[in-house]
Formats: C-alpha cells, structure tokens, sequence
C-alpha cells in the first residue's frame, strides 16, 4: 500500500498565520501510477504533496494536514470518491476545502454535477496531468478573490438572505444546503442583481476562465439552484442572454 504520506518535509511546513500547511494537495486515489504522476506534476509546481490509497486514510490526512485542495478519485476500495466528499463537507473544520474530482465515467460525471456534492470541478480519465495542475491552480485562484470592505449579505426575493461570508442562504430562518458551486454561481448572480449575464460570463466568474467546459454546466446548476431554493428565487432566463437574479 502506498497510503503512507510522503510529504517532502512534514516536520518543518511552510506555515500560513493560520497556522496550516500553505500549498499542500491531498492526492486520494488508488491506483499508483495516477497517483504519482499527479503528484509529481504538482511537486513541479511547487505543492506540497500527500497521497491516500483510500478514501479513510486521506480524510485522515486532511484533518491532520489541512490542505488547501483535495483532488479526489471516486472509486476507492473502502469508502468512494463520494462518500470522502461528503464527509469533508459535513466537518466544519474541513467543509470548504476545494475538492478536484477524477472520474472514469459519464455516470460519475453526472453524479459529480449533480446534488449535493459540492465538487469544485473534475477531470475525467485520462487526462493530462498539466490540465489537472491547471484546473488546481484556477481553483486556488478563485478562493483568495473577496476584499474585506465586499458586500458580503444579499437579500433577494421574499425573504431570502445570501451570507457569502458565512457560504449561507437562509429562506425566513431556515438554511438551504446548496452545493460549493451552486453557492458560488448564486452569489456571484447576487452580485450582480438585475444584470443579465450571459452564461460565458458566468462560466468566466464562477468557475473562471481557465475552465475547459460547456455551457451546459450553467444550465445544471441553474437548474439546481431553482429545485432547492424553489420558486421564490427571483432567477429569471433571458432569452438569448442567460439568466438576471432579481
Ligand atoms: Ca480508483
């Protein structure tokens, strides 16, 4: 098994003021070569690498580790891809660490989209180690953008309340649990109330430019977000557009 981490220096890490490994990725994936490959590239680009051949070791790793990014296999041989993904979300400790998916399948990709996930993005095998890096460092990228005097709460609709700094949306008083990315796309709407925005521009914004998908995954997640926020989101499509929050 080569589920024993290998940091290239865990007793003396780059240490952030919040006290945590600056750039270290978790690698949870069990298949070897996948695995070293991955981390070799991300070692070039100067991360700090740790890998799991299991989905409970690397949970393990990333509680004690803290890293900054997950890049995740789905299938594993004790608990899946899915399972890691929602036990990081349902720890408060962990609940917003940035998870890269690799999938083998068009039904895990679905899956991966789909509901409650909360996956940051993915790549499908095989894949090319340089795009994975890439979608990692555009990952990173979008999660240091919010200057401290931002608006941080919206209120739209009928009563419901966007907290981005608490990654909240209440409808009255009750919370609504979205995805990391269905969060993202409503915040980044709520930013830009009663703008049309065409789904380029939210592809560009919320999952950033260097983003290699369609426009389809807008639609996905529109599609989401109208199911569990239901028909008070003022979300409206404009035709020939895209879509305008409020
Ligand atoms: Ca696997």
């Amino acid at each position: 098994m080569s589920n024993v981490a290998n940091a290239s220096d865990p007793t003396s890490p780059a240490m952030t003021s919040a006290g945590k490994d600056e750039r270290t990725v978790v690698i949870v994936e069990d298949d070897p070569n996948i695995a070293d490959l991955v981390d070799l590239y991300l070692r070039e680009a100067g991360f700090r690498v740790l890998q799991a051949a299991g989905g409970e070791r690397g949970l393990e790793l990333i509680i004690q580790h803290r890293p900054v990014l997950c890049v995740l296999d789905v299938g594993l041989p004790d608990i899946d891809g899915f399972e890691v993904c929602r036990r990081i979300r349902s720890t408060p400790a962990t609940a917003a660490l940035p998870v890269l998916f690799l999938t083998a399948r068009d039904g895990e990709i679905d899956r991966v989209l789909g509901l409650e996930l909360g996956a940051d993005d993915y790549v499908t095998k095989p894949f090319s180690p340089r795009e994975l890096v890439a979608r990692v460092k555009a990952i990173l990228r979008r999660g240091v953008t919010a200057p401290a005097a931002e608006q941080t709460t919206f209120e739209i609709g009928d009563g419901i309340v966007i907290d981005v700094a608490r990654r909240e949306v209440r409808i009255g008083s009750g919370p609504v649990a979205l995805a990391t990315k269905e969060f993202d796309l409503l915040a980044h709407l709520a930013r830009n109330q009663g703008i049309a925005l065409s789904r380029q521009q939210l592809l560009d914004g919320v999952w950033g430019a260097d983003w290699v998908g369609d426009d389809r995954t807008v639609d996905v997640h529109v599609r989401q977000l109208r199911k569990k926020v239901g028909d008070d989101l003022p979300l409206a499509t404009v035709w020939g557009v895209g879509y305008r929050l409020g």
